[in-house]
């Protein structure tokens, strides 16, 4: 059996893409049955982005107090907020990329950190690229 496609049109006025129901021309979204159910999935979307730049904004202030072993907890509550609707998976995403890049930050410096410590204790004094600076 060949799934058909919807025959509605979009917003946009492209064609739906998605398959239509059994025994119906239009898919899930644009059957008459369940426009209250579209326009509540689309009202909590609102709500969703607006709590998402409250969020944001509350993470961006409270950004400095996030220490590097707090991060594996702060992701996991991400995961059980994307997974039950209370946070966009964008913003989840975001925050994990942006865990992943200040742990390979604070790695990075804690190696330079090391190597200038050896070469304190090795009583090298030199100032190569300007990162590895011995005083
Ligand atoms: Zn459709």
């Amino acid at each position: 059996m060949v799934r058909e496609r919807c025959t509605s049109p979009t917003k946009g006025g492209q064609p739906c893409q998605a398959f239509a129901l059994p025994d119906e021309a239009v898919c899930w979204s644009h059957h008459p049955d369940n426009q209250g159910a579209v326009k509540d999935a689309q009202r909590r979307g609102g709500t969703n982005r607006s709590a998402a730049r409250r969020a944001a904004k509350a993470w961006a202030a409270a950004g400095k107090q996030i220490r590097p072993q707090e991060l594996p907890d702060l992701l996991r509550g991400c995961i059980l907020r994307v997974a039950t609707g209370q946070m966009e998976p964008a913003q989840a995403s975001a925050i994990a990329n942006l865990a992943k890049a200040s742990v390979q930050l604070t790695a990075e410096l804690e190696l330079e950190q090391r190597i200038a410590a050896l070469e304190r204790a090795a009583g090298m004094n030199q100032h190569g690229n300007g990162i590895r600076m011995v005083k």
